[in-house]
């Protein structure tokens, strides 16, 4: 009778466990899929337990400023579609003379840009401050103004290299403009500034011609019959003449509808050049150093800047 009960008893726990077993995996066959956590299962109707919205896997590139245009590597004038004009002036700054410049262009509004001699900068540094707190350009003319084409390789850098140094240590100005003294200049040094120092060769178009006629009447009357859109007029804050000639040139211009802007403006402004139709259509004007060109053997260096 024991051992039937115990039998009985075994068979029941036997049948029970069955039971569960059975149960349990019933159960869980009965789960529902569990739901792929991936926009392609979101997009098959299955059912999703994701709220957060799904991560695109080809989101928009974030949007980056439209870069400006290339400079040239070289710049004697611009094309430009209004009057923008550029002013320049060079061998500065000069203790008295760059102040009563500046004092004049403050006067009237007008910009303009110097290209400074390093050893001036570093005599007169609250001088270049000036100009660049009154919104001109500075720029590098060298440190004390030889012909860049006969100088070593390491005599130009150092030229260039303490120029930029004692513009930047003065104003905290990095230029981005180089104008060759006497405009010698030839491919290979070009291509050093534009790819060594980052500096743009900076020519002109309009020579005042002031540094060799000291006559304020004489300098007045070359810039302003010269002048036109795009152009970029040479002169020296270095000599008094040209200082006492600058309130003229800048009303006569002025009044012509001219705008002045620095150099770098003006460049930013620059448009592809038109073409030119027939040889005749240039217009004359001053013989113009490119720099491709080298200076003719014969080019004499001129003896009155410094
Ligand atoms: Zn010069």
């Amino acid at each position: 009778m024991k051992l039937k009960i115990w039998s009985l008893t075994a068979l029941v726990v036997a049948v029970s466990a069955l039971y569960l077993t059975s149960a349990s995996l019933s159960a869980k066959a009965q789960l529902p899929p569990r739901p792929a956590l991936t926009a392609e299962a979101a997009t098959t109707g299955l059912p999703t337990v994701q709220t957060a919205p799904l991560i695109d896997p080809t989101p928009e590139p974030t949007p980056t400023p439209t870069p400006l245009p290339p400079r040239k590597h070289s710049y004697n004038k611009c094309h430009v579609a209004g009057s923008e004009i550029a002013i320049t002036f060079d061998d500065g700054p000069h203790p008295k003379l760059t102040p009563m410049l500046l004092d004049m262009m403050k006067e009237r509004g007008i910009k303009g840009t110097f290209f400074l001699v390093g050893k001036r900068v570093a005599e007169y540094p609250e001088i270049a401050q000036r100009i660049v707190a009154e919104g001109h350009e500075v720029a590098n003319h060298s440190w004390a103004h030889p012909q860049l084409t006969k100088l070593a390789p390491d005599a130009l850098k150092k030229e260039i290299a303490d120029t930029n140094d004692a513009i930047h240590r003065a104003t905290g100005i990095q230029t981005t403009l180089m104008r060759p003294p006497y405009g010698a200049i030839n491919a290979s040094i070009t291509k050093r500034l534009n790819e060594e120092f980052r500096l743009t060769v900076a020519m002109w178009s309009v020579d005042s011609l002031d540094w060799k006629i000291r006559n304020a009447a004489h300098v007045t009357k070359l810039i302003t019959e010269k002048a036109a859109p795009g152009a970029i007029i040479l002169a020296h804050d270095i000599h008094p003449s040209t200082v006492q000639a600058m309130p003229a040139v800048f009303d006569t211009l002025s009044a012509k509808g001219y705008k002045f802007v620095t150099m770098s403006e003006l460049i930013a402004l620059d448009l592809p050049a038109p073409i030119q139709t027939a040889p005749a259509s240039i217009p004359a004007g001053p013989p113009i150093v490119t720099p491709a060109a080298t200076l003719a053997p014969s080019a004499t260096p001129a003896t009155t800047t410094p």
